[in-house]
């Protein structure tokens, strides 16, 4: 039997912990054997002294032994592919690349969060369309895949125990930005969910966790190295965060504009990492082709409407209603308008997400009720140019006083300039 004390020590002091040590502590912990106070002192220790390549790689093994684990190659007879991004305000990739993967011939299974703080989860999002269901039994999650090509639901309560627990503790211990930390608890969640390829979008910038590239490359680097160890293929693209991705922050705008993307209405930044996100996954599922190739497909897919046909049969097969018209809507449309002549300088993602928080679009703490119809639809972004009193952005509010609110808070999130600002590609970087 380990002593908690003991390994919180060694920890502190600079030493290496086996993986035999992080399998009890971490098993101890989800039964409840050891106190949330040690592993908060534990992640502590860990933030300070960082964790060897092999001992993250047994941490995040030790998580995943806490609960149950899904084979999904066998259970398909299919190699799996799943994306997974580090988070971001307006980040509805997932709802418009699955259909677009699934209509090239890749299965997608994918296990999804919710939103906490500035930014939003994706299973709220689709739960903006009436009759979606978020929770499918094992056998009914990998039916759907098999009939309909994708699926998206909510993990089970026994899906990596630990790492839900430890996140929570994180949160409010000042030990979430950790690289060992946040590897091993992404990847976790990865490995469980049965994906042999992973594609990782790890969000740079203001309104994500990495808030330079030169972090984002680092975190890149310790979960592309935790997949080589578990026998998994990743490709990481690391992408922009320093304004929301696309126009829309919200749910149901969101998914207005996944729509929209589906059928090559889509802004240009998100329908660009849409694209490259789903040439990534096709390019390392089993069909064998390389990147070009997968551009193709993927161009392919949007213009003969077989990615926006994918995504009603999975809107459909969930239970959800694929037409717009039943999507709810906010009350009340208030324009905010430009206060000067010039040029976008910037538009802070954080204070975006914040904004569209307080109009309900998100949850403070993880009980709040979220309202769907609520959001912000950006219409001038960095670099575009813009005249006095001409639409910087819409707000969807529920009340007058809870637009007038966000027009303010939204002002602030915008930086004009004389010229325009450099230009910053959506997608920074690929690492494999
Ligand atoms: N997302 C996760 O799932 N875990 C982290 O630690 C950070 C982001």
């Amino acid at each position: 039997m380990i002593r908690p004390v003991e390994l919180i020590q060694r920890k502190r002091d600079g030493g290496e912990l086996s993986r035999q040590e992080l399998d009890e502590l971490m098993l101890g912990y989800a039964r409840d054997e050891i106190p949330d106070y040690q592993l908060a002192a534990f992640c502590m220790a860990v933030f300070f002294r960082g964790m060897t390549s092999a001992e993250t790689h047994a941490f995040c093994e030790a998580l995943i032994k806490t609960g149950t684990t899904l084979d999904l190659a066998s259970a398909l007879g299919r190699k799996v592919v799943d994306k997974h991004s580090t988070g971001g305000v307006g980040d509805k990739t997932s709802i418009a690349v699955g259909p677009i993967v699934a209509a090239c011939g890749v299965p997608f299974a994918k296990l999804s969060g919710r939103g906490l703080g500035h930014t939003g989860g994706t299973l709220d999002k689709l739960e903006s369309i009436p009759g979606f269901r978020v929770e499918l039994s094992t056998d009914e999650f990998i039916a759907q895949v098999r009939e309909a090509g994708m699926a998206i639901i909510s993990a089970s309560a026994d899906f990596v125990p630990a790492d839900k627990r430890l996140y929570a503790l994180r949160d409010v211990t000042a030990t979430v930005d950790s690289y060992p930390l946040i590897a091993a608890s992404i990847m976790s969640k990865k490995i469980a969910g049965g994906a042999d390829a992973i594609v990782l979008d790890v969000k740079v910038g203001d309104g994500a966790f990495m808030r330079s590239l030169e972090d984002a490359r680092t975190l890149a680097e310790v979960m592309i190295d935790l997949g080589r160890r578990s026998g998994r293929e990743v490709v990481c693209l690391l992408t922009d965060m320093d304004q929301p991705l696309g126009s829309a922050v919200g749910n149901t705008l969101e998914i207005r504009e996944a729509v929209a993307t589906l059928r090559g209405e889509g802004p240009p930044d998100f329908a660009e990492l849409v694209l490259a996100a789903a040439a990534q996954l096709l390019a390392v599922s089993d069909l064998g082709i390389d990147e070009a190739e997968a551009r193709t497909r993927v161009e392919q897919a949007l213009s003969d409407g077989g990615a926006f046909g994918a995504y009603q049969r999975w809107i459909r097969a969930q239970g959800g209603d694929p037409d717009e018209g039943v999507l709810p809507s906010a009350p009340v449309i208030q324009a905010l308008a430009a206060p000067r002549d010039g040029f976008v300088a910037a538009l802070k993602a954080f204070r975006v997400g914040e904004a569209a928080l307080h109009l309900g679009a998100g949850r403070q703490t993880k009980d709040d009720r979220i309202d769907h119809a609520v959001g912000i639809v950006c219409l001038r972004k960095r670099g575009d140019e813009v005249g006095a009193g001409e639409p910087l952005a819409e707000i969807h509010a529920r009340t007058d006083e809870a637009a007038t609110q966000a027009a303010q808070e939204l002002l602030a999130a915008y930086e004009f300039a004389d010229v325009p600002p450099p230009v910053r590609p959506v997608v920074l970087d690929v690492l494999a």
